[in-house]
């Protein structure tokens, strides 16, 4: 690459390529390549899912499996496409067999997501699932509990709004879930549009704690729900 496309890619683009052979954790051994994340890199609106899943891990690119089809059908439902938000995950690797991360991954892989919320800084984070609720509220209270309830955080030392959703593959087989997934959906715009607010809540602990680390507990008491 010559000297002036260096200095025309986005810094987000660097941070991708400069992690692209993580070996930060155990995963780096199983997976395919790292899925840094994907979309408009400075979005406004960025969602945090879970982890790569077998498609993933193969394309490089988040959310292009079940789940994946039915977030892009609630963002065009409220009017948006995936290059108009960025989509990441926790993890950036895929788990053997999809299972849940483990907590020891997730505080190897959280510097790559504080610094992609860094770069990207966006004005609304909206985490998909028990995972990324936890890591970046900072607090142990479940995505049933919290989902639909926004708050105003200091998260990577930028003020956002945190909303906390379902997962959609959560959301897939179970249509009750679905309905509650939209509904809160329907909220996103509305929520885009507001002013940034003053924080309301205290910040979480100074390295951006994981809930787990405030409350341990085992990986396996983790679920999507
Ligand atoms: N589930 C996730 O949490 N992330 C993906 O990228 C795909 C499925």
């Amino acid at each position: 690459m010559s000297a002036v496309a260096a200095d025309h890619r986005d810094p987000l683009d660097d941070y991708a390529a400069s992690i692209a052979g993580c070996t930060r954790c155990r995963l780096a051994q199983g997976r395919t390549q790292v899925v840094f994340g994907a979309g408009n890199p400075h979005a406004d609106l960025l969602f945090v899912g879970e982890a790569p899943g077998f498609h993933e891990d193969k394309q490089g690119v988040p959310f292009v499996g079940q789940a994946g089809k039915l977030l892009a059908g609630l963002l065009e439902g409220v009017g948006l496409g995936r290059e108009d938000v960025y989509i990441a995950n926790v993890l950036k690797c895929r788990p053997p067999g999809n299972r849940d991360p483990q907590a020891d991954e997730i505080e190897s892989c959280e510097p790559h997501l504080f610094r992609q919320i860094e770069l990207i800084e966006p004005r609304v984070i909206a985490t998909l699932g028990n995972f990324a609720t936890k890591l970046l509220s900072g607090r142990p209270d479940g995505i049933t509990r919290v989902h639909g309830r926004e708050q105003q955080l200091t998260i990577a030392g930028r003020s956002v709004l945190l909303y906390p959703l379902y997962h959609p593959a959560a959301a897939l087989y179970t249509p009750a879930m679905l309905k509650v997934l939209e509904s809160d959906f329907a909220r996103l715009p509305g929520l885009l549009g507001r002013e940034p607010q003053p924080v309301a809540v205290a910040e979480p602990e100074p390295e951006p704690a994981r809930a787990s680390s405030a409350e341990p507990a085992p990986a396996e008491q983790l679920g999507l729900f």
